[in-house]
């Protein structure tokens, strides 16, 4: 079976298994060679094809208990030396040898397209210090620091421009290759590249919570679980090998007692042992899994595993949050009522209300603050209050921030508000001390450019889509319109606790994937059967509730990702299929009409090859295509 390990010595002892074979087939066929000579050469093809496989499927047995594929290779080939067939035990052991060493590159190679996003940091970074600009190690830099970006460097680490602007390459994080234009305030990510400007980046995260970091931890993760094509074929090995062992053994003494020689007998047991060793079928899942979320990886989408993978590839319902999800998160303030005092002051306030939330309404509100050239007030002691709002102290005592529900909760009044924006189609913040209302602010956003193909697609792949935002009912209205979507499938003003109820509800009909960004999504994502989080764009608790990672803003990714993932499940039903009528038609040539030892293994290891290369076809990048 495939090992972990990468090196070059399996193919110098495949090349040396191959070479004992080409001198004991020469004695056979061509000219007989001096008796110790061949028996040399035959030797080294078992020790150089049989060491390693019997080494490993002794260490399965020992420490993890399990019986390995490998020691019914090597069963086979020492029973054929027993009955005299050394040379045909030889030429099994040079085929094993030879598709082990391919499917141990093939693979390798479908697992090192992820492992390459770990090369991308940078050693070294420009840190902006009293002295000026000095040379120090990236794993030195803290949050607060300030380093300067020279055209073609890699972003150190996370940070946002304070000073400067140029163009990005962001490819490596979102797997997007047009490159994005960074001005003072836009956030950067590490292993990104400055391609022309000279930028100043303050840094906002260490090294170890970055968003790379986070990636690598992903998908290392996502490595280690299994999905549950992955676990059967796992499950079915195990039962299947020592079934195996024990039918050989049957067969054995069925093919005495049909009144064959021992010899005779035993050679057509090794022969079945062959045929019937399950090595295609248990690899022909993780050939696809791996390439295909190495695939998704590269074109910005992160699984967890191959569970989220084969998952969404089922998921019936597409339930998407509205604002940061399928809205750019982007929004802009379209409307501002001072009740109280002037309108400086309570933007000052509320700037300073918001500025340590990472909804995006808190976002737009401090941009639009800031644009005016105002300085947020001190406030402390926030609190957020998922889907209504947040609270703090400022100098004067506690002030709130938040829709309706968080009025209620503060038990003050709806104020006298131009009817616009109190029952417009904009999201409405209202702004108020203890039971007293300030004032309000309306916030615009639009949909995501990507949002409404990416709609049509996932509709067209077979599923229904359903939007549930915290926003108020008039605003959901309005984006579902925008989107094309039915009144029935728009939700609004919903709390957490109702997205995962709705999840549920929905959950009676077939598998559920959330989307969405926030804080107040987590629950949802971590209900549904696959949670698929804005990684960049989005929260960290989203980030960890969810199966599957959005690195780009970008929705048609996950349109591309349903479509990989459909692919998938795709070759792993051809994969098992391939590899389960190969192995029956072995056994059966075997077992009835005399096949002989040879082809047995060459059927076999040749069927193991060909679900190998079927999986690898998916890793040609069809996400980043689109
Ligand atoms: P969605 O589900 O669409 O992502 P949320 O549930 O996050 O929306 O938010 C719902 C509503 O709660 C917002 O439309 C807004 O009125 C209010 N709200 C949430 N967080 C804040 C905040 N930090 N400041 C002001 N209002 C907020
Ligand atoms: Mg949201």
């Amino acid at each position: 079976m495939t090992h972990e390990s990468e090196d070059d010595s399996g193919i110098y002892l495949t090349l040396l298994c191959w070479i004992g074979l080409g001198l004991g087939a020469l004695d056979a066929f061509v000219q007989p060679l001096p008796l110790g000579l061949t028996g040399a050469a035959l030797g080294l093809a078992y020790l150089a094809g049989g060491v390693p496989a019997a080494g490993t499927a002794l260490c399965e047995l020992i420490v993890r208990r399990r019986l390995d594929i490998d020691l019914l290779m090597v069963v086979a080939a020492l029973a054929a030396a027993a009955v005299g067939a050394a040379l045909e035990g030889a030429v099994l052991l040079a085929l094993f040898s030879l598709s082990e060493t391919l499917e141990n590159r093939a693979m390798g190679k479908a697992r090192r397209a992820v492992e390459a996003l770990m090369d991308l940091r940078p050693e070294f970074a420009l840190r902006e210090g009293p002295e000026g600009v000095e040379e120090v190690p990236v794993a030195d830099l803290q949050p607060g620091d300030r380093v300067i970006l020279r055209p073609g460097a890699r972003v150190p680490v996370d940070g946002r421009v304070v000073a400067g602007a140029g163009h990005l390459d962001e490819s490596t994080v979102t797997g997007e290759s047009a490159p994005v234009r960074k001005a003072a305030g836009a956030l950067v990510h590490e292993a990104t590249v400055n391609l022309d400007g000279v930028l100043t980046v303050e840094v906002t995260r260490s090294l170890a919570t970055s968003t790379v970091a986070q990636m690598i931890r992903l998908v290392t993760e996502a490595q280690a679980m299994k999905s549950p094509s992955e676990r059967f074929s796992d499950w079915f090995g195990q039962r299947y090998t020592v079934a195996v062992l024990l039918g050989s053994v049957l067969a054995y003494a069925g093919f005495r007692l049909a009144g064959f020689a021992g010899t005779e007998a035993l050679y057509r047991a090794a022969t079945l042992l062959v045929a019937a060793s399950p090595c295609a079928v248990v690899i022909s899942v993780p050939a696809a899994i791996l390439s295909a979320l190495s695939a998704a990886a590269r074109g910005g989408v992160l699984f967890k595993g191959g569970a989220a993978l084969e998952g969404l590839a089922e998921v019936r319902t597409f339930a998407f949050d509205k604002t940061g999800t399928l809205t750019t998160g982007q929004a802009a303030v379209v409307g501002i009522v001072a009740l109280e005092g002037d309108e400086p002051a309570f933007l000052a306030l509320v700037a300073g209300l918001e500025a340590q939330s990472e909804h995006p309404i808190a976002g737009a509100l401090r941009r639009e603050v800031a644009a005016r050239g105002i300085a947020p007030a001190l406030v402390g002691e926030v609190q957020s209050y998922p889907s209504e709002g947040i609270s703090g102290q400022d100098d004067k005592g506690p002030i709130w921030a938040g829709n309706r529900r968080m009025l209620a909760r503060m038990g003050a009044d709806m104020p006298d508000l131009p009817p616009a924006m109190r029952d417009g189609a904009e999201t409405l913040v209202l702004v108020g001390r203890g039971a007293k209302v300030l004032g309000a602010v309306t916030v615009a956003d639009v949909p995501r450019a990507s949002a409404a193909a990416a709609l049509v697609a996932l509709r067209a792949s077979g599923a229904d889509i359903l939007l549930m935002t915290g926003d108020r009912a008039e605003v959901a209205a309005r984006i579902g319109a925008q989107l094309g979507l039915r009144p029935d499938e728009v939700h609004a003003g919903l709390m957490p606790a109702d997205k995962v109820r709705l999840v549920d509800i929905a959950a009676a009909r077939g598998k559920v994937a959330f989307i969405g960004d926030g804080v107040n999504d987590a629950g949802a994502l971590a209900r549904a059967d696959v949670g698929v989080a804005m990684g960049v764009a989005g929260s960290e608790v989203a980030l960890q509730a969810a199966d599957v990672a959005l690195m780009a803003e970008d929705m048609t990714k996950l349109a591309a990702a349903r479509t990989l993932s459909r692919r998938t499940a795709r070759v792993i039903r051809q994969n098992l299929v391939l590899a389960i009528g190969a192995m029956i038609g072995l056994v059966i040539g075997s077992a009835f009409f005399n096949l002989p030892l040879p082809l047995a293994v060459l059927g076999h290891e040749g069927g193991t090859v060909l679900v190998v290369l079927n999986g690898l076809r998916l890793l040609a990048d069809p996400i980043r295509a689109r």
